[in-house]
């Protein structure tokens, strides 16, 4: 049998493009161009790719913030949910998924300034319980990518507690240490982690156990693209060097590990994306199997022209087109939780969906 076919799951993190410089929005404060003009924009690539080169149409999964900080920032907990609503609903409607994308975004009243609060279950919980209820008003959603990619024991426990099924906030092998804060706290630690999806183990979410002992999530972390030595040593240097120096008065620390690879990013340009797919289709080939691409953007890189952008976007989407035909392997886009169920089908996991 022919199992060969590469399965792409497109998430975006709904985020505002910038956070303002105080803990309200002013009047006249706009700060998300990247959803009016960049949604649009690439709507239109889309039906032109598919209507002029007979591509699959992409489906998004679009994960949209509601949590404390669009709470403090506009009095609800789900504002740019309910602010486009016209918008959801409509890309909902023709196939496309909405997921949660949760920050813990807090505000320090003395330094006047947003800081990612990481470290207090009782906080964490609070944002997580009221962002979902509100979103829930308007979709009830079964995906997720936490902000920074951070994830805890808690959190986990509390997105099955409401309901979610499939996370996307893995980076696999990856690890960084917090900004400004103590060396044993992380931005987000993924270190053991793989690309292959797990249920997460209850005393460890980074690595699965046995079933009794998992969660039921099904965790599938984003997929890696190879990247040159010399690169990698570039990107090694340069975050350990930006980490130690905002923190003069701290002993200095390997905040950043060194990897030779980086997470598939879809609005990249396609000269660091394309090795990802390549790697894709030639596993594919050689081991007769379904092979997964788990990418992400951001609406506001839709409005850029730098490394990150909507015709690196196009591109990508061409480059993966173009190699399913050279290589003779069919594609398809599903959104996350379509994926999470159609892994679970294809390799007969539903029974073990635990409890
Ligand atoms: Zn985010």
């Amino acid at each position: 049998m022919d199992d060969r076919e590469l399965i792409i799951i497109i998430g975006c993190d709904v985020d505002n493009d910038y956070n303002p410089k105080g803990n309200r929005v002013h009047e006249n404060e706009n700060i998300w161009d990247g959803i009016t003009f960049g949604i649009p924009n690439l709507k239109e690539i889309f039906n032109s790719l598919t209507q002029t080169r007979d591509d699959p149409y992409p489906n998004l999964t679009w994960l949209l913030r509601s949590d404390k900080q669009m709470d403090m920032l506009y009095n609800d907990y789900a504002y740019p949910v309910s602010h486009f609503l016209d918008m959801w609903r409509s890309l909902n409607k023709d196939g496309d998924e909405i997921g949660w994308h949760p920050h813990m975004w807090d505000w320090d009243n003395i330094r006047k300034q947003w800081f990612p609060h990481l470290d207090e279950d009782k906080w964490t919980n609070e944002c997580l319980e009221a962002g979902y209820k509100a979103i829930s008003k308007y979709f009830k959603p079964t995906s997720c990518r936490t902000g920074w990619n951070f994830q805890s024991n808690n959190i986990f426990e509390k997105l099955v507690e409401l309901g979610v099924k499939v996370d996307l906030s893995g980076l696999p092998g990856q690890k960084q240490i917090l900004f400004q804060n103590s060396p044993t706290s992380h931005l987000h630690d993924w270190k053991p982690t793989t690309e292959e999806f797990y249920f997460p183990s209850k005393s460890d979410y980074r690595i699965s156990s046995t079933s009794k002992k998992c969660l039921n999530i099904l965790e599938m972390p984003l997929s890696l693209t190879p990247i040159p030595t010399l690169q990698a040593y570039a990107k090694f240097v340069h975050h350990n060097v930006r980490h130690n120096l905002n923190q003069p008065f701290s002993k200095p620390v390997i905040a950043y590990n060194f990897k030779l690879t980086e997470i598939m990013r879809i609005t990249k340009h396609p000269k660091l994306f394309k090795r990802g797919v390549n790697k894709k289709f030639k596993d594919s080939k050689i081991r007769n199997s379904t092979e997964y691409i788990i990418t992400y953007f951001h609406p506001h890189e839709l409005l850029g022209n730098g490394l990150f952008s909507i015709s690196n976007f196009e591109a990508n989407l061409k480059y993966i087109s173009d190699m399913s035909g050279k290589y003779g392997i069919p594609y398809r886009f599903l959104t996350a939780t379509q994926a999470a169920e159609d892994y679970l089908t294809q390799t007969h996991q539903s029974e073990i969906i635990h409890d």
